[in-house]
């Protein structure tokens, strides 16, 4: 199988989304953006042993690369459009690919975003790589910075799942609920959808809530209140996670891929599922209560290079 048998086989699925003059196939995908519309550009890649560990089914990697890269056009309340895809491996192996495109199709076809390009490639370990293009109207695109003192946070979904299902999987430990959590990140793009015009700032939990909070406040100049008994934690943690694990998985936990967002109350009332945590304040940084005591909370998220 030369590298051409293999994309025809594996990912050229003629579609005929919009937008899309030529797909897969030429030197470059020929797009045609809705003309006046604002585009959003995002890319993020996952590295086999860092982002996931070695031996994750391909399924999974695939879904998930897709997923993570939706929550940041969700995070800009933008429309997912077109994506490319970079994919390094160390083989041709055809099962592999078999289910590697079964689970990119899968979140493709679940949000409604078109393959139209790629680049395949052999090395060391599996490095896949996906870009996305989105729109939104014009200047309606949700900031980091436009959080304002006395509006209140919101969180969707519930916080921590991902990094606990991590921490079962690492342990070869199982938990239906909560693996799945970190396998299949639930990309917000209906509810981004719905934040240009209420959302004064939003940005995705990928590398835990009280760090994804500090960068979206950092960004507006301002600072935060957080009120930990608020924050929304399933049945499912709350039974595997005892104190002080459960609230170091939702404050530093990454891999959420939910919209942490700034609004009033009043403006968000018809948005499903999204809890208010807090509340922005003049002056930086977070400030964490639990029943209105400060607690102390030392944590910085996951960085990379360090
Ligand atoms: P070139 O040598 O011109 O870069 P390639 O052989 O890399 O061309 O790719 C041929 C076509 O297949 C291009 O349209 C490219 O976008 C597409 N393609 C390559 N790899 C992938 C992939 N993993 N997923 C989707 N499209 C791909
Ligand atoms: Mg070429």
């Amino acid at each position: 199988m030369d590298e051409f048998e293999l994309i025809r086989r594996f990912f050229d699925r003629q579609v005929s989304a919009s937008g899309v003059v030529v797909g897969i196939g030429d030197d470059g995908a020929v797009l045609r953006p809705d003309s006046g519309r604002d585009e959003v550009q995002v890319i993020d890649t996952l590295v086999e042993g860092v982002h996931f560990p070695v031996g994750l089914d391909a399924a999974d990697i695939a879904y998930r690369v897709v997923a993570v890269n939706l929550s940041d056009i969700a995070a800009m309340g933008a429309r997912p459009r077109w994506m490319t895809l970079a994919l390094t491996m160390p083989a041709k192996d055809e099962h592999w690919l078999a289910a590697f495109s079964t689970g990119l199709f899968e979140a493709a076809a679940a949000f409604d975003v078109a393959l139209v390009g790629g680049d395949t490639t052999r090395g060391d370990t599996v490095v896949a790589t996906v870009h996305i293009t989105g729109d939104v109207a014009p200047g309606e695109a949700v900031l980091r910075s436009g959080a304002k003192p006395g509006d209140s946070i919101f969180v969707s979904g519930t916080i921590g799942d991902a990094a606990a299902g991590l921490d079962l999987l690492q342990r070869g430990e199982h938990d239906p609920y909560l693996v799945r959590r970190f396998l299949r990140p639930s990309a917000r793009v209906a509810l981004g959808l719905r934040l240009p015009g209420r959302a004064s700032a939003a940005i995705d939990v990928s590398d835990g809530l009280l760090a994804d909070l500090t960068k979206l406040l950092q960004a507006s100049g301002a600072g935060g209140e957080l009120l930990l008994e608020r924050l929304p934690i399933s049945e499912a943690l709350k039974a595997r996670f005892d104190e002080p694990r459960r609230t170091e998985l939702v404050l530093a936990g990454g891999d959420d891929y939910e919209l942490c967002f700034t609004a009033t109350p009043a403006s968000v009332v018809d948005l499903p599922d999204v809890t208010e945590i807090g509340r922005v304040t003049p002056g930086d940084g977070v400030v964490c209560q639990r029943d209105g005591k400060v607690v102390e909370y030392q944590n910085h998220g996951y960085r990379h290079f360090q």
